[in-house]
Formats: C-alpha cells, structure tokens, sequence
C-alpha cells in the first residue's frame, strides 16, 4: 500500500474565499480602512487566477492583486459558490445519503445560508429570480450525479488551502475542491467547474491550473498526485491529467519566472496594461489607460 495523504494537508485546511468575502470588500469602498487592512492581511501569492492574470495583463494583475479594488460578483459566481457548497456539504454525509434528492435538498439549505450571512446577494438575485436561479444550481447538482456516483467512495477531504513556498520565495496558493485517496495510495485531485469544459483554444489555461496543483501538492505533500480531474457541471465534461514529475518539475521553474517577473514589477510599479479580447470581461475598464482611464496611484508592493 503506497502513502497514504500526508496530515499536513489537513492543518493547512482553511475557509475557502467565497462570494460572501467579495461581497465584504465590495461593501468596504476602495481606499477605506478596511479595503486597506483587508490588503495588508494578504500577503501576494501566486495562484492559477492571479498567474493568468499576469500572463494575461499586468495591470490587471495589479489592480486584483495589489490595489485589490472590488469586483462586482455575478450570478455565476453566486451561482458556483452555491454549488461548490452543496458538494462539499453532501461529502459529510454518510455515503448512503448521499443521493441526488438529498443534493437538491442542500442546495437550498446552502442558499438560505449564505443569504443569511451576506442578506446583500439578494440583491444580486432577487425575490422573483430565486427559483430560475436555485434551477440552475440544481441542474449543474443533477449533471454531476451523472459524471460520478458519490456514495461509493469517500473524500479524503473538500475545500482544501494548499499553500506552499518554492525555490526560497515564491509563494504558491490555491484552493483544491476535493482530494481522493484511493485504497493502494493514489491521490486523485477533483476541482469542479460550473461553466462549460473550454474549446481547445483554452485547454492550456485549464492545463496550467492542473499542473499548478500538482506541484503544490506534491511540495505540500512529499506526494505527486496521480491524477488532476476538472468537472465541467455545465456540460458534463471532464479534463484529466496524469502529471508526470519531470514536467512538474519544469513547470515550478516557469512559475518562478512568472513570480521573479511579477515581483520586478511590484518593485517599479511598472504593471503595464495589455490589450487583448479578454479586456470586454474586464471590471477595470474605467481604471485602465488602453480605455482612457488613469489607474490609482502605486500603493507599493504589500511586503517590507
Ligand atoms: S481593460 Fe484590458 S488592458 Fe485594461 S486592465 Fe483590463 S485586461 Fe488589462
């Protein structure tokens, strides 16, 4: 029998960011005391997102990640938190109940909770949209019992923070949905997606993030998983990746540029922006000089 999953994974388990903590700082105004401290609190990290963000932008990089100025939350966004949730409420479920009534049934007990705690994402999806937007979480609920059977296996654990330092001083975070520890020691690493499974054109961005996890994992852990497993609930598809340690290995090497190049930019402020189809989705439009916007004054890197 190979290794079992390391405890140490375990004692890195925190809360995992949700929508209600963008409702938080999208309440706290930009440049007010706790829109700062929320800032200080977080010390810069690369993870998939703001990895993407970089390639992507720079100056999106630094308005996220940095400046941290708000994001207006979506309904998809509500929508997926909802959704990774339940799943990780019916993974505390005695196998048995786990069943596709019970997952419907979460979905809603989920919903009122998270309303409860953030009453502002009624506004978000108001009174009269409850229904077609429960709908649709549970339509993604229904998909997935579909893809997999959750009553015949346990989870070695759900919503797992996996935070790891690498050559020195890059700082890698990211948030697993679920790891699986099969009987003979392979570790399986699932992480479900709301949205649909991406044409081939951006397979490597959904790549990336795998092998991100693999090689935090594996220096989490001392344990390469066997397998990375993307669940695509909007369509039933699925992206698996067998990660091969030499490859992995590489991949560490180009994070650590990504964050050398990052940190030479958090020491200038030279985060400049790059134009492409991705700014249409961009929340930083007004902020941003390829728009005629003027970004905020450098704040300055978020370490001493
Ligand atoms: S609008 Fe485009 S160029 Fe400007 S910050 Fe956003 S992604 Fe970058």
């Amino acid at each position: 029998m190979g290794p079992r999953y390391p405890a140490s994974v375990s004692s890195r388990i925190v809360t995992r960011p949700t929508l209600l903590d963008v409702v938080e700082e999208v309440t706290a105004p930009s440049g007010s005391t706790t829109h700062r401290q929320a800032a200080a609190r977080h010390r810069p990290a690369l993870s998939p997102s703001r990895a993407a963000d970089f390639k992507q932008c720079p100056l999106l990089y630094r308005l996220r990640a940095i400046d941290r100025i708000p994001e207006t939350p979506t309904t998809a966004q509500a929508r997926g938190t909802l959704v990774h949730a339940a799943l990780e409420n019916l993974f505390d479920l005695p196998a048995e109940l786990r069943t596709p009534e019970a997952a419907l049934d979460l979905v809603d007990g989920a919903w009122a909770a998270i309303c409860a705690q953030a009453p502002e994402l009624r506004e978000l999806v108001p009174e009269d949209e409850t229904t077609t937007f429960l709908s649709g979480a549970h339509k993604l609920m229904t998909t997935y019992f579909r893809m997999e059977d959750p009553s015949r296996f346990d989870a070695e654990s759900c919503e797992v923070r996996v935070e790891v330092e690498i050559d020195g001083d890059v700082l890698l975070r990211g948030f697993v949905d679920r790891v699986d520890v099969a009987p003979d020691g392979r570790v399986r690493v699932v992480d479900y997606k709301t949205g649909r499974s991406p044409g081939e054109a951006f397979e490597a961005k959904a790549l990336f993030q795998m092998k991100f996890y693999a090689l935090a994992i594996q220096r989490t852990t001392g344990t390469l998983p066997t397998r990375l497993q993307l669940m695509y609930l909007a369509d039933g598809q699925q992206l698996t990746y067998d990660p091969d340690r030499d490859e992995i290995e590489r991949f560490g090497r180009t994070l650590a540029a990504i964050w050398r190049a990052i940190r030479t930019a958090g020491t200038t402020g030279d985060f400049r922006p790059r134009r492409s189809r991705m700014c249409s989705f961009c929340d930083h439009r007004s902020l941003c000089p390829e728009f005629g916007g003027t970004p905020p004054p450098y704040p300055g890197w978020p370490e001493p």
